[in-house]
């Protein structure tokens, strides 16, 4: 097997020298294991933050795969079966099936397997929990999404869309914003270029904005808080602007406007809600196939490109999610 490890932990932004390409040896499958080799990588901006702390000098890096199991001595996963498994950055595993999540059945033909690393997997159903269980999103309303191109944001902007509502994306080229039109965005806007953030968002939703899904987190966030309606709702997703800040962040959050305006804010993880996952990945799928969701991605291609696909990830070089075709 081919694996990355790390060659130090993280500090700041992530450097190529942080990985190594290592060869390993794998035992043969013993009675109850598999052989799974990696069909797509999935990059996520958790793996910058966890890897942190969970992960040592050394160890293979973390990560979501879509894997094949070409040998088998499990009856629970035949060989040729596709599975989703947190096995980190490898080609291929040994392992007793312990957390394999096959993929969904019925997933159509004429659908990539790798739609279950993104718009038909994590993210997915990040920025379906985001918007029912957390913001409890309703027709007419007006919401704000951030990062708002990749993963989880398109999906959350599409989600809104079919829930009836307005739509207002941030993101940071203009070839992003364009896809965000293309997806049918009431309003978005190149944050990089905007001038004042605070116009930017007054201009998109004179009237504010009733639920923020927020990606993204630091200054942004003040200035967004600002522009909320009375009684309105903030999720917050993540906080990708402070992952590689060397010390830790201290605001300023503006607590008289929460006061005042008497704010909602709930920060959560989609695995809170794990239970409703085989129902509502196909509740996804089902929009995929109507055609009302994108599941655009951003695939680059070869194992030895695995850290530069993460390194492009977190510098926003990706439109729809970043995965690595293997
Ligand atoms: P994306 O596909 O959105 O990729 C990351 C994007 O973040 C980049 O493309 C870039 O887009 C943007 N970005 C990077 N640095 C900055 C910065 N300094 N300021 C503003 N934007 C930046 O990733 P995901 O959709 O996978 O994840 C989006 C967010 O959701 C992350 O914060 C992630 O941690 C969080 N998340 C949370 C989960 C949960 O359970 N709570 C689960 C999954 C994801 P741009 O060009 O627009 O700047």
């Amino acid at each position: 097997a081919k694996t990355w490890i790390l060659t130090k932990p993280f500090e700041g932004f992530p450097q190529h020298s942080d990985f190594e390409l290592k060869v390993e040896e794998l035992p043969e499958p013993k009675d109850g294991e598999v052989l799974l080799e990696a069909v797509f990588i999935s990059v996520d901006p958790y793996m910058r933050l966890i890897s942190s702390f969970s992960v040592n000098k050394g160890d293979v890096m973390i990560g979501t795969q879509v894997s094949k199991v070409i040998k088998s001595n499990n009856p629970t996963f035949p060989v040729g079966t596709h599975v989703v498994a947190s096995c980190g950055w490898r080609t291929h595993t040994v392992c007793d099936g312990t957390g394999l999540v096959p993929i969904m059945p019925d997933w159509p033909q004429d659908v990539s397997l790798s739609l279950a690393l993104g718009a038909i997997g994590m993210p997915g159903l990040t920025a379906l929990y985001g918007i029912e269980e957390v913001l409890g999103l309703q027709k007419g309303e007006t919401l704000l999404v951030n990062a708002a191109a990749g993963a989880v944001g398109s999906v959350v902007g599409q989600i809104a869309k079919i829930k009836g509502c307005k739509v207002v994306g941030s993101a940071g080229s203009d070839a992003k914003v364009a896809f965000l039109k293309e997806l049918g965005f009431d309003a978005a806007f190149n944050y990089k270029t905007v001038g004042s953030l605070e116009e930017a968002l007054k201009k998109a939703s004179p009237e504010g904005y009733d639920c923020y899904f927020d990606n993204v987190g630091g200054p942004f966030s003040t200035v967004a808080l600002q522009q909320m309606k009375n009684f309105g709702r903030i999720a917050v997703c993540g906080s990708i602007s402070v992952y590689n800040d060397t010390t830790p962040q201290t605001g300023p959050y503006p607590y008289l406007t929460m006061i005042f305006k008497q704010i909602k804010m709930e920060g959560f993880m989609e695995t809170r809600w794990g239970h409703k996952d085989p129902e509502s990945l196909k509740r996804l799928m089902g929009w995929l196939k109507e055609g009302k969701l994108q599941g655009r991605e951003h695939i680059t291609k070869g194992f030895e490109n695995v850290p530069a696909a993460f390194l492009g990830m977190l510098k926003g070089e990706n439109i729809g999610k970043a995965v690595v075709a293997v």
